[in-house]
């Protein structure tokens, strides 16, 4: 819960507040970009809800926000708010909203299929969210793009009793039920496929589904200053070099839907990703 004594001085003032428990995860800017913005090192509110669409939005982050930096000094339709999630992107694939501060405020994902629900990294497990998804026809398969995105991973596992994967190398301390071995892509379903790409953790992976959407953990994310794809060089915690010799791999794959754990979507046409993955691929090899 945001305590309105510890609400940085920088929010404008209003219902909303941002307080200083905010470790800069981005999704309240992503959500309600109308309230919210980054100041330093941190979000605040530079402008209150003036609709109750922005009223919404604004709600949504607080309910997404995974430290509970996010307060207000009356009364909000929270129960709408969380209702919202998982929210749609497009066609069968949602947003969970609910983020974890076990996973630093990363985005996590469901695809809804006639075959089992897949979700992709690991949201908090909050009761509203679980009752939802129960509602959508659960959880068979969890994904994780690498280890620190697993979050509450048991507590979906026991009550939804869905299988784990996730690479060998990154599953210490995880008991998945399955592990991926190697650097081979490995089809889960006629619709799934697992490519391993080493370098942010050793045993990152990302996964596409259906040619068109990829998810992509802490591997790859949009920048919407940049209009292209990035990596973050500074968080490659297993090696650089071999996360740009990963990045070459995403070359032969279609898609044009980018969902990362952090940072922002996005959405482009297949020939545009692809010539934005090779700028990213360049802009990577001069960053040694
Ligand atoms: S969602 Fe919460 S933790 Fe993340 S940037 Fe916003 S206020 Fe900070």
């Amino acid at each position: 819960m945001a305590n309105p004594k510890r609400a940085y001085s920088e929010n404008v003032s209003g219902t909303f507040f941002v307080d200083d428990t905010c470790i800069d995860c981005d999704l309240c800017r992503q959500i309600a970009p109308a309230v919210f913005t980054e100041d330093d090192d941190h979000s605040i509110v530079y402008r209150q809800p003036e609709t109750p669409i922005e009223a919404h939005r604004a709600a949504m982050a607080l309910v997404a926000c995974p430290t509970g930096s996010i307060g207000t000094r009356s009364k909000i339709d929270i129960k709408t708010a969380a209702a919202a999630y998982p929210e749609l992107i497009e066609e069968n694939v949602y947003f969970c909203g609910f983020a974890s501060p076990n996973s630093y405020g990363a985005a996590s994902y469901i695809i809804l299929r006639p075959e089992g629900n897949v979700l992709i990294d690991s949201p908090r497990f909050a009761r509203t969210l679980v009752g939802r998804l129960e509602e959508l026809g659960g959880v068979s398969l969890m994904v994780f793009s690498h280890r620190d995105d697993v979050a509450d991973h048991e507590k979906f596992h026991e009550h939804f009793e869905c299988r784990r994967i996730v690479h060998r190398a990154d599953s210490r301390g995880i008991n998945a039920e399955e592990l991926i071995d190697g650097q081979d892509l490995l089809a889960l379903d006629k619709d799934l496929l697992v490519v391993p790409v080493p370098g942010h953790t050793r045993g990152h992976i990302v996964l596409l589904y259906r040619d068109k959407y990829l998810f992509t953990g802490d591997h790859l994310a949009w920048s919407d200053s940049r209009r292209g794809l990035i990596a973050f060089r500074d968080v490659a915690w297993y090696s650089w070099p071999e996360q740009t010799k990963s990045m070459k791999r995403l070359l032969d794959l279609r898609f044009q839907w980018v969902l990362p754990g952090h940072g922002r979507r996005g959405h482009q046409s297949e020939e545009l990703m692809h010539q934005k993955l090779k700028e990213c691929i360049e802009w990577m090899k001069n960053r040694t």
